[in-house]
């Protein structure tokens, strides 16, 4: 495998963020700062029209939890309404147009996480679920449990009476492609098997509302070839997503097996909350320190308690915007 390390060097360190880094914590801003996963986006991979789709798409995510938080909503509520909103478009790895498995099929993962009460709902393997973001959700409100897998999930929804779709719902031509092209690719051993899909499309979102709560949630449908039975860092908590409304909110994009193994989004939070760190620097210090020193490749969105946010990739690239009553409205694609 290329060492990602080296690639990511060639684009240099890539952060947008300080903006909100001085705002009066007295007056604290509602915000809602969202991802659409990062990885190999550089400019020029694609067009104008297509950009202008992912730009349009991540404004629709923001307005919709924006939405919520300006009338006084729960940043739970905003956050669930922005990856929603993610899930159901074919542009993203999550929901409709999920990468494929090893197998040709799409398994899902969510994961939401209550800052307020550190309660948190995730699930695992999910195949029949249209918005596997609300079935984490009713885990968390709705059972005794952190997190279901595989049918005891799919079934947990049924009784929930969540949305219910086929499994070919989840299918998109363009993945089929990419997962047709990485059997290739492994085949004539050009590549290794699971390291170059994980470019474009888990999404995230983290929210800070009036009342001064803070929200995390995230939803992928994994790494393209991805083996039976494999489970990466978006239904962890800790590592994919992480609230506690005593530091920060976080959400997480990248190679998952990295991701769990440094509980990226966990270490942001301790490093906010015991070492009292700016988001943007314990951000910085995960991604560009220990991630990378382990060869790993992503990002993260963070928000603080503050209001303070920091979008965080070693990526060329990285879906993303912010939303504040701050008067931040941002979103971007490429590291600029
Ligand atoms: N983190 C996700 C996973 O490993 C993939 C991604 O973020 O692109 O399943």
């Amino acid at each position: 495998m290329k060492n990602p390390v080296a690639a990511f060097a060639a684009f240099g360190i890539l952060t947008l963020g300080s903006v909100a880094a001085a705002q009066d914590t007295a007056a604290l801003p509602v915000t809602i700062v969202i991802h659409g996963g990062a990885g190999a986006l550089a400019p020029g991979r694609y067009t104008p029209a297509k950009e202008a789709q992912f730009i349009a798409k991540l404004n629709e995510a923001l307005d919709a939890g924006y939405a919520i938080l300006e009338d006084g909503g729960a940043a739970l509520d905003a956050v669930e309404a922005a990856i929603v909103t993610m899930e159901d478009s074919p542009l993203f790895n999550s929901g409709k147009g999920a990468v494929f498995t090893r197998d040709g099929k799409n398994e899902l993962d969510a994961s939401i996480m209550d800052g307020a009460t550190l309660n948190a709902g995730a699930v695992t393997g999910v195949t029949t679920v249209k918005n596997p973001i609300r079935l984490a959700r009713e885990v968390m409100e709705n059972s005794v449990h952190v997190m279901f897998a595989g049918n005891g999930a799919d079934k947990f929804a049924e009784q929930q009476g969540l949305e219910i779709v086929e499994p070919e719902y989840f299918y998109t031509e363009h993945r089929w492609k990419s997962y047709e092209e990485a059997l290739k690719r492994e085949k004539e051993q050009k590549d290794s098997a699971i390291s170059h899909d994980f470019k474009y499309g888990t999404v995230g979102a983290v929210a800070l509302d009036a009342s001064g709560n803070l929200a995390a949630g995230t939803s992928t449908g994994g790494m393209t070839l991805k083996n039976f039975g494999r489970v990466g860092d978006t239904p962890i908590i800790g590592a994919g997503t992480f609230a506690d409304n005593k530091s920060c909110a976080v959400s997480s994009t990248g190679h998952g097996e990295y991701f769990i193994r440094l509980t990226i989004a966990r270490d942001i939070c301790a490093q906010v909350e015991y070492a009292g760190k700016t988001v943007e620097d314990a951000a910085k210090d995960v991604i560009h320190g220990r991630l990378e020193t382990l060869g790993g490749g992503g990002g993260v969105i963070v928000l603080g308690a503050d209001g303070a946010f920091a979008m965080v990739f070693n990526t060329p690239g990285m879906f993303r915007g912010v939303k504040s009553a701050s008067g931040v409205n941002t979103t971007a694609i490429y590291g600029d």
